[in-house]
């Protein structure tokens, strides 16, 4: 796999370096009153008149855009939940059958109505890393788990490596920074001032930090930091999981991240391991909010491992 590893860990360093050394102003207490507000289990939330976010539950957030008898997906669910997912996106107003899914990244609660849309002809759209993530089968080295490859028709037939636009003005790119993965993207509707981000922001709980895929916690931050820059005070920003967040939302996240990411490089640097990082509880003044923070600790340190040890 042409993953160009070593030269895109030199350039997270030297990006990292000044986003992870930013303050920022926002409370604490506004990110916590956001994380605390869980929806009712809501099946579809209307941003506007064409863009609604369908949450089935257990699944992970998909926002669908209407217009002309045809539907526009980020994110597709899990392949369990993707006749479901049509049925109701087909159901929208002014909806139909999907002409375009965005994968946010390879993971299979994103992916599982690729099959579907590919078997139908019609275009699935990801960044490089995450079409070639695809194509190969992945195992977890932490707990085993064993990802297979999609079939050929279900793998995204339309791949970019920075960025690109839609006809409809819709527009989308990568976020460089690894923050979930290494191919993770963004889509931004303009008319509509929402931006979808997938797993790049979590708003519900701890985030997974898939470093086998290249994501990890400096990541998290600096691509905190980026999502800044495409927002504004009235962007509705879409995560992965949870409830639709604000730039204010996004700016206390990049705060804590870059808390617990100093907190973290600090015993690394002092050798310590990632049992000792645990119990250091470096996230104990989130959890309430957030959650035991044990293995996203765990899985944060050992990313430190792939990125800023000497010989990474
Ligand atoms: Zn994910």
């Amino acid at each position: 796999m042409a993953h160009d590893a070593h030269t895109r860990r030199q350039i997270l360093k030297a990006a990292l370096g000044g986003a992870a050394g930013m303050l920022l102003s926002t409370p604490r207490g506004a990110f916590a009153a956001t994380a605390q507000a869980q929806p009712a289990p809501a099946v579809t939330q209307q941003l506007s008149d064409d863009l609604f976010v369908v949450s089935l539950p257990g699944e992970s957030n998909v926002v669908a855009q209407s217009g002309g008898g045809g539907v526009l997906l980020v994110d597709g669910g899990s392949a369990k939940a993707a006749d479901a997912l049509m049925k109701i996106v087909s159901g929208l107003p002014a909806g139909g059958p999907v002409h375009t899914l965005f994968n946010t990244h390879w993971h299979p609660e994103q992916t599982g109505s690729n099959e579907l849309v590919g078997k139908a002809g019609k275009t699935i759209i990801a960044q490089e890393n995450t079409r070639l993530w695809l194509t190969t089968d992945v195992t977890w080295s932490w707990n085993g788990q064993h990802f297979k490859h999609l079939p050929k028709i279900a793998q995204p037939n339309k791949s970019f490596y920075t960025t690109g636009k839609l006809d409809a003005g819709v527009s989308y790119g990568y976020v460089p920074d690894a923050a979930h993965t290494d191919g993770d993207l963004y889509v931004y509707f303009p008319r509509q001032n929402v931006l979808a981000v997938g797993d790049v922001v979590s708003g519900q709980g701890w985030p997974v930090v898939d470093w086998q895929t290249g994501g990890w916690i400096g990541g998290i931050v600096g691509a905190l930091q980026r999502l800044q820059t495409l927002a504004n005070d009235e962007t509705r920003i879409v995560p992965g999981r949870g409830p639709v967040l604000s730039l204010k939302d996004i700016k206390a996240q990049a705060q804590m991240y870059s808390t617990i990411y100093d907190r973290l490089s600090t015993m690394l640097n002092k050798g310590r391991g990632p049992t000792e990082a645990v119990a250091a509880q470096p996230t104990k003044e989130f959890d309430a909010q957030m959650g035991n923070g044990d293995e996203f600790v765990r899985r944060s340190f050992e990313s430190l491992w792939a990125y800023l040890s000497p010989d990474a």
